[in-house]
C-alpha cells in the first residue's frame, strides 16, 4: 500500500495514524494511505513557515514566478497521470478530471505572471512636496482549508496567489481527497520550493483544520466548503481579528424563458445540474421555467437526463461518475424521498448497483415544485435538480433571488432586454447568459453574495485583495 505523509519545512513528516482514501466508483480500490497529524503538526508547520516567511516575502518576483510557472508546466505535462488519480479519488469523469488538472495548471501559470505584475500607485498628496505611495505587502502565513469536490483546482487557486504575493502557506485538504494535495506537495518539492514556504498537513477538520483557524501566528484563513463549517470559521476569525475568506454553498437558479433556444437551454441545464455528479457549488439546482416553454422543456430535459450514462469515471463513455461517499449518497436519497412527497413527480434518483461496489445514483429531476419546498431551499450537492414553473420574467427573477444563497445564476433567453435585466437584478456573484451556471474562467474573479461567500473574491487579479495588505507611505522631499 502506498503511504503518504505530510510535507512540512521541505521534509516528508510521518505522524503515524494512517487513513485510506477510497475510489468512490470501486470501494475495493484503496488509492493510498495518508498519515494524519493533529494540532502539534500545525505547530510544526507554523514554525517552518515562520522561518521561511521573511525570505519568501523578500524573494524577487522572478523567483516566485519561476516556481509557480514550473508547477503549472508539470501539471500540464502530467495531465494524464494526475487526471487519472483525480478521477479515481473524487469520482468525476476522466474528461472532467483532466480538465480540472489543466485548470490547476492554468491557475499556477496565471499567478506566475501576477507575481511579476503586482504594482502599486503613486498619488499626489494634498500637502506640498509630499508624495503618497500605495503598495501591497504579503499578509504573512496563510491557512488554506479545502473541500473534496475540486481537489486540485481549489487548492491551486488558493496556493498560487498566496505564494505569488509572498505569503507562506499551510494547507489542509479534505479527508476524502488528500491525493491531489499530495501531488501539489510533490511538485513543490520537485520544483525547488524553499523549505517552509509551502506546508501540507493531512488531518481532520476538527483537529488540524481547527488548529489552523485558531493558531495566532496564522494571519489569514481562506476556506471553501459547507456553510456550517464556514460560519464557524468566520466566528472564530472575527474574535481573533483574522482576515478570512469563505466560499460556501449554493442553490443556483437557472431561468429558462419562453424565447430561449430549447436545445441550448436543455444542454445548459443538463450540464449545469448534473455534470460532475452535481457536486459543484455552482451547480444549477433550481430550473425556473416560463410556462410557455415549460412542457416542451420538461419533455426534452427528461429525455436527456434519463439517457445520461452513469458509471466508472475511467471509462471514457461515462457521463456521470459516482457520488463521493456513502454519507453524501444517503443524504441525496433522503432528499429524493422528500421530493417524492413535495414534488408532483420525480424522475430517476434511485441507487444503482453496477459491476463494482460504489456510490452510484441515477440523476434525479423533480418536476412540479415550488420555491418554498425544502428541496428548493437546502443545498443537496448531488445530481438532483428541481423544475419550478413561473408566469413571466418578473416572477422568474423574484424566485431566482428568493434564496439565502447567491453564488451563480443563469438565464437562457434570446431577449437582450431580459438578459440585461437579469444581469442587473440577480443577487448572485456570477451571472451567466445562455451558459450553464457552472463552468468559469480562471483569470477573472470567482465568488458569491449572501450566504454563499464572505470576504474578498478569489481568482484573477482580485485575489490580491485577500493575499496582500495595503500600505500607504508618505514622503516629504523637502
Ligand atoms: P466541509 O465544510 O465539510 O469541509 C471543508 C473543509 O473544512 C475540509 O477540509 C474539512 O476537513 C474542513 N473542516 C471541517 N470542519 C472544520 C473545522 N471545525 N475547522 C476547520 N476546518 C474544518 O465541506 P465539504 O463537504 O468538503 O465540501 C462540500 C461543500 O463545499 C458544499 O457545501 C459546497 O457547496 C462547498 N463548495 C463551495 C465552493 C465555492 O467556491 N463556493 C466550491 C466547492 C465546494
Amino acid at each position: 500500500m502506498t503511504k503518504h505523509t505530510s510535507y512540512i519545512g521541505g521534509k516528508w513528516v510521518d505522524f503515524g495514524n494512517y487513513k485510506p482514501n477510497l475510489n468512490p466508483a470501486n470501494t475495493d480500490d484503496i488509492i493510498a494511505e495518508f498519515s494524519y497529524g493533529d494540532s502539534n503538526a500545525v505547530d510544526q508547520a507554523v514554525l517552518a513557515a515562520q522561518k521561511a516567511q521573511n525570505g519568501w516575502a523578500n524573494a524577487t518576483p522572478q523567483v516566485r514566478h519561476d516556481l509557480l510557472e514550473a508547477i503549472g508546466v508539470k501539471l500540464a505535462d502530467r495531465v494524464e497521470e494526475y487526471g487519472t488519480m483525480l478521477a479515481r479519488e473524487e469520482g468525476k469523469t476522466i474528461a472532467e478530471a483532466k480538465g480540472e488538472t489543466m485548470r490547476a495548471s492554468q491557475v499556477f501559470k496565471f499567478f506566475a505572471g501576477e507575481a511579476l505584475r503586482l504594482g502599486g500607485e503613486l498619488q499626489s498628496s494634498v500637502r506640498p512636496n509630499v508624495d503618497v505611495e500605495i503598495t501591497r505587502e504579503p499578509v504573512g502565513i496563510v491557512g488554506l482549508i479545502t473541500p473534496w469536490n475540486f481537489p486540485i483546482a481549489i487548492p491551486a487557486w488558493k496556493i498560487a496567489p498566496a505564494l505569488a504575493f509572498g505569503n507562506c502557506v499551510i494547507i489542509k485538504p479534505a479527508g476524502l481527497t488528500p491525493g491531489c494535495a499530495h501531488i501539489i506537495a510533490k511538485l513543490m518539492d520537485e520544483c525547488g520550493c524553499p523549505p517552509g514556504v509551502f506546508n501540507l498537513v493531512f488531518g481532520g477538520g476538527s483537529t488540524v483544520g481547527d488548529a489552523i483557524v485558531k493558531h495566532p501566528a496564522i494571519e489569514a484563513i481562506s476556506f471553501t466548503g459547507s456553510v456550517a463549517t464556514g460560519n464557524n470559521i468566520a466566528e472564530i476569525c472575527g474574535q481573533l481579528r483574522k482576515k478570512v475568506q469563505l466560499e460556501m454553498g449554493g442553490k443556483n437558479p437557472m431561468v429558462v424563458m419562453d424565447d430561449a433556444d430549447l436545445k441550448l437551454a436543455v444542454d445548459a441545464c443538463l450540464n449545469g445540474a448534473f455534470f460532475s455528479t452535481g457536486q459543484r457549488c455552482t451547480a444549477s439546482s433550481r430550473l425556473i421555467v416560463q410556462e410557455g416553454i415549460h412542457d416542451k422543456f420538461v419533455k426534452e430535459l427528461t429525455k436527456a437526463v434519463t439517457a445520461l450514462k452513469v458509471g466508472d469515471p475511467l471509462d471514457s463513455s461515462t457521463q456521470i461518475g459516482p457520488v463521493i461517499d456513502e454519507a453524501q449518497l444517503q443524504s441525496n436519497l433522503d432528499y429524493i424521498e422528500l421530493a417524492k412527497k413535495e414534488a408532483e413527480s420525480v424522475i430517476g434518483g434511485e441507487r444503482l448497483e453496477l459491476t463494482t461496489p460504489g456510490y452510484f445514483q441515477a440523476p434525479a429531476l423533480f418536476v412540479g415544485t415550488t420555491n418554498d419546498m425544502r428541496i428548493n431551499r437546502e443545498e443537496i450537492f448531488g445530481p438532483c435538480a428541481s423544475i419550478i414553473r413561473v408566469k413571466d420574467f418578473e416572477e422568474a427573477i423574484d424566485v431566482s433571488n428568493d434564496t439565502e444563497f447567491g453564488l451563480s445564476a443563469g438565464i437562457c433567453t434570446a431577449s437582450l432586454k431580459s438578459a440585461r435585466e437579469f444581469k442587473r437584478r440577480s443577487q448572485a456573484g456570477m451571472v451567466m447568459v445562455n451558459l450553464p451556471t457552472a463552468g468559469v474562467d480562471y483569470h477573472v474573479p470567482f465568488g458569491g453574495r449572501k450566504g454563499s461567500s464572505f470576504g474578498p473574491r478569489e481568482q484573477g487579479r482580485y485575489a490580491a485583495e485577500f493575499y496582500t495588505i495595503v500600505k500607504t507611505a508618505y514622503v516629504f522631499a523637502g
